[in-house]
This record gives C-alpha cells, sequence and structure tokens, in this order.
C-alpha cells in the first residue's frame, strides 16, 4: 500500500482521483483481510471441536495455529508436543524457544510469521504421527495455507516436508533438506528444513537452519 501511495505521489496525482483510488484499494485489501479472518475463525471453530482420530482423547487443547494471517512466510511444524499441548498455541517448548531466538538474530519477530502443525493434536508421549493421523488431520492444515497463501513455506521436520510434498513415508529429511522446491499445490516455495527439537540435540545442525531459514525469509522478501 505505501509502494502505491509513492507512486501517485511520484505521478503528482496527490489530487481527488488518486486519493479516490488509494482509498479504495485500501478498502480492497481491508475485505480480503477480514475474508481472510473470517474463514480461518471458521475453520479454528471446527478444529477445535475435530474427533476425526484417536489422538482427540488424550489432548488437552487442539493446537490450530496462530501468526500474522497476511505473511508471505509460514512455518509448518509436527505436531504439538507437551506444552504446546497444554497452552494450546505451537512452538512454545523449549524448542520454540530456540526458534524464536533464531528468528530474533535475523531481525524478524515471530508475530510476523504464521505457525502451524501438521497434526494439531499432540500424540502421546511424542512419539511419531501415524499415517491415517496425518490423513485425518491435513484437511485442515491445506486449508490454512490455500486461506493465508504463503509465498513461502518453510517445512521443519521430516513429517511436515514429506506432508506438504506428498513425498514417500520413509524419505529422510537428510535427503531433501538444502534443497528448493515449488509446490503446484499451494503455490509457494517449500523448504525443508531440521525441526527445531533436533537442533536442541544437535547443535552443528544449527547453521544448516540458519542457511535455510535465510534462503525462506529472502524468498519471502522479509529480509
Ligand atoms: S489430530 Fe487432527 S484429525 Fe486428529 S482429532 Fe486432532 S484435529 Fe482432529
Amino acid at each position: 500500500m505505501k509502494k502505491i501511495a509513492k507512486f501517485f505521489e511520484v505521478l503528482g496525482l496527490e489530487n481527488i482521483r488518486g486519493k479516490y483510488i488509494l482509498e479504495k484499494l485500501k478498502k480492497e485489501v481491508q475485505n480480503k483481510l477480514q475474508e481472510k479472518e473470517r474463514l480461518l475463525e471458521e475453520l479454528k471453530k471446527e478444529c477445535l471441536n475435530c474427533k476425526k482420530c484417536e489422538l482427540h482423547k488424550t489432548r488437552n487443547n487442539v493446537v490450530f495455529g496462530e501468526g500474522d494471517i497476511n505473511t508471505p512466510l509460514m512455518f509448518v511444524g509436527e505436531a504439538p508436543g507437551e506444552q504446546e499441548d497444554l497452552e494450546g498455541r505451537p512452538f512454545v517448548g523449549r524448542a520454540g524457544k530456540l526458534l524464536t531466538t533464531i528468528l530474533n538474530q535475523f531481525g524478524i519477530d515471530r508475530n510476523k510469521i504464521y505457525i502451524a502443525n501438521v497434526l494439531k493434536c499432540r500424540p502421546p508421549n511424542n512419539r511419531d504421527p501415524k499415517p491415517e493421523e496425518i490423513k485425518a488431520c491435513f484437511p485442515y492444515l491445506k486449508k490454512q495455507i490455500e486461506i493465508i497463501k504463503p509465498k513461502v513455506i518453510l517445512c521443519l521436520g521430516a513429517f511436515a516436508a514429506r506432508t506438504i510434498l506428498n513425498l514417500p513415508e520413509k524419505t529422510p529429511i537428510s535427503k531433501i533438506r538444502g534443497k528448493e522446491f515449488f509446490s503446484e499445490e499451494f503455490k509457494a516455495y517449500v523448504i525443508p528444513t531440521y525441526h527445531p527439537a533436533f537442533l536442541l540435540r544437535q547443535k552443528r545442525g544449527q547453521e544448516a537452519f540458519r542457511e535455510d531459514l535465510k534462503k525462506a525469509l529472502k524468498l519471502a522478501g522479509m529480509i
């Protein structure tokens, strides 16, 4: 919007017609944002009551996702952990804190990104998601991405990358990390990287993670 305003200024169109067009564009942007909010709220309500897989029996909270719904960059993780399940928010445990710290090192506030998981409910004892749980839950994530329309999706860990890129079940993260994909389905760049929980155990993975994050931020036009 600032660029458009500058454009009119350069053309000397700070007159009535210029202002009218600018107001119209502003209104259109606002309407689109409100529509996104409405659609996501509707989806969230549905998700909070979901019982499509066994995980609803052991969850404390559904972790729908949070962040800037107008962002060009979305993070997709695997599933809520213990702390996330207790708070109903994604990436708030130790791994989440590391993610926030690394983001801040690039001068980016976490609330400028939208963060969601493949599974919205915690698997007991943080076990791996089962294929039938991913199948049941993926439609929520798919709709979130379709509503938010990010330019770039950073996949945190193998489960997220396989799900978003529709890759075979056993594809290891080491085989796809460091590569850049384009998803025709979501019309977005997809960057697979390590899950922050892995980075807590393997510090040497942090350098590669930073590279991937930098690439994602650049593609999204955020740095
Ligand atoms: S994990 Fe997904 S599909 Fe399963 S109960 Fe939770 S919201 Fe529903």
